[in-house]
């Protein structure tokens, strides 16, 4: 196939422009998810080769920082266009290691690559400020610096696009980097990795290690020369970190995790609610990640960027609109008592008609869940929900398919109480909760510790605007699903977070504020 023979097959970690392995040899097996085959052995490095990363990056750093913000500009955009030459073997690997649909996988892809298109022109633009004196002997300028090196760690459920929405605004800044992908799925990583040289981003700007997280992150969190830690995945793990984060005061971007609520209201139009919580309901799952795809397969307005001609887009969007979608979940659907039974049977119509299988057969809307334990996850709070009286509309078991998958399922009588709404699922499942006033809904929605993304379904503007402001949320999609994109700030509220990514404020986590005073003038 064309990804055999495009290079970017890689299975070594990647230090000061090296391809190196392990130091000790051992390697770690990437399987495909669909189908339990190997797919090839990555090294199992630690923190030896962590620290030597974190050299290379402190090293370059020195010089990276110094380029002009044009050739840094030059240097992104020259790895956007690469990413998007090679969209089809990046998405092959996205699949072949992470399981979601081929057409799905391409369109992380060109998602991704926005984030890295989007900063290289956002490079240009990290503006100074000069502040009106109060001493007229004294000239006053804020100067705004590259922060440094910065540790980039990233789940499996976007493996390319996680990277770059960091890695973006920390190369435009003039930082370098040591990221560590999830151990699940490296390839995409690595392959980001061979075109950033391509590119011609200079050998230790970009250093690539994977393993065991303990060791890595905690060699990351240790050292001085480490000035930030940019983390998307699990609010544990982003804990772990922010605390390792103090002996050294570092910064921090979290994204953590979500427990995004989609409110339908009585005066809803019921067509936009039902579209808009199967957009959710396929996006919260993989709460962060599966929105972008689909923002981007919408995408009408973009005729000459897009990496899609048209007829793929409209080809995208069909499937889209059929409810062809991948669907991993995690959000909760709260639903007013008036419109209840109408939603809840107009929405598992719509769910019933998503296929599930392998991600490289055509046709396929939802692939295999990441690992068996994600499976057990889902069943467990599957079975909670039913012991404490909910009912099960649609699916509620394993696939026949067997291996991870899942069958899509809509659950009906849920309450807040029960495990399904109390923490991220990561699974095909869309609990539906009732709910009476405006009130009512707006305190069982603000009722959890995560606060990613919410979305309401209204056809009231007053309503519309009391509830979006009510909402303990940093992200708000009212009659709209798929919000996600590179030039709005992406984060959370409360649990789910610290610091935004894309837009101009994802830029800002990676500078240094400086104020330069100038006397005696
Ligand atoms: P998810 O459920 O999305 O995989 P995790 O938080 O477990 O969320 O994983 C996200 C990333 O964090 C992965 O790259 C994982 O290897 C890494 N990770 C897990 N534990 C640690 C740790 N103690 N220190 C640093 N990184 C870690």
């Amino acid at each position: 196939t064309r990804l055999n023979s495009s290079g970017l097959l890689r299975s070594q970690g990647l230090i000061a422009g090296k391809w190196t392995e392990a130091y000790d040899g051992k390697v770690i097996e990437v399987t495909n998810p669909a189908t339990g085959d190997v797919v090839a052995n990555v090294p199992c490095m630690g923190g030896r080769e962590t620290n030597d990363a974190i050299s290379a990056a402190y090293e370059t750093f020195s010089s990276w920082s110094k380029t002009t913000a044009a050739e840094r500009s030059k240097c992104l955009r020259k790895w956007y266009d690469l990413l998007i030459a090679h969209k089809e073997e990046l998405g092959q690997l996205i699949t072949l290691e992470q399981g979601k649909p081929l057409k799905e996988a391409i369109g992380e892809v060109a998602y991704g690559a926005s984030f890295i298109e989007y900063f290289s022109e956002e490079a240009k633009r990290v503006y100074g400020e000069i502040i009106p004196t109060p001493l007229s002997d004294r000239r006053l300028f804020v100067l705004k610096q590259p922060v440094g090196v910065v540790g980039v760690i990233t789940p499996w459920n976007f493996p390319l696009a996680m990277i770059t929405r960091k890695v973006g605004p920390a190369l435009a800044s003039g930082c370098t980097v040591v990221i560590k992908p999830s151990e699940l799925t490296p390839l995409t990583a690595l392959a980001a990795a061979e075109l950033s040289i391509q590119a011609g981003i200079p050998p230790g700007v970009v250093n690539v290690v994977m393993g065991n997280a303990k060791e890595i992150g905690d060699a990351l969190l240790a050292s001085t020369q480490v000035r930030k830690i940019t983390f998307t995945g699990s609010t544990a793990v982003g804990k772990k970190l922010m605390a390792g984060s103090a002996n050294t005061v570092k910064r921090l971007s979290l994204e953590l995790g979500g427990n995004a609520p989609c409110i339908v209201f009585d005066d809803a139009d019921l067509d936009v609610a039902v579209k808009g919580a199967e957009k959710e309901f396929k996006m919260d799952a993989e709460l962060k990640y599966l929105r972008e795809e689909l923002t981007l397969l919408c995408k009408t307005s973009e005729e000459k960027t897009s990496p899609y001609s048209s007829r793929d887009r409209a080809k995208l969007g069909t499937k889209f609109r059929n409810s062809g979608q991948t669907c991993v979940c995690a959000n909760r659907i709260l639903v007013q008592e008036g419109i209840y039974d109408k939603f809840a049977s107009a929405f598992s119509n719509a769910v019933q008609k998503l296929q599930v299988g392998d991600g490289f057969v055509d046709g396929v809307a939802q692939g295999p869940l990441i690992n068996e334990a994600a499976v057990q996850k889902v069943e467990k709070f599957v079975q909670d929900a039913i012991s404490k009286g909910a009912k099960v509309l649609l699916g509620g078991r394993r696939h026949h398919l067997g291996m991870t998958f899942y069958e899509p399922t809509v659950m009906a009588d849920i309450n807040n109480e029960m495990l399904i709404s109390r923490e991220e699922i990561f699974g095909p499942v869309a609990p539906l909760l009732p709910f009476k006033t405006e009130e009512d809904a707006i305190r069982l929605a603000n009722d959890t510790n995560a606060g990613l993304a919410a979305y309401l379904f209204t056809t009231n503007i007053q309503r519309s605007w009391r509830v979006s402001e009510a909402l303990e949320y940093g992200i708000v999609g009212v009659n709209e699903g798929l919000v996600s994109t590179e030039v709005a700030p992406f984060g959370g509220f409360k649990q789910s977070g610290i610091g935004r990514e894309g837009s101009k404020y994802g830029m800002d986590e990676y500078v240094e504020v400086k104020y330069v005073c100038l006397g005696n003038m």
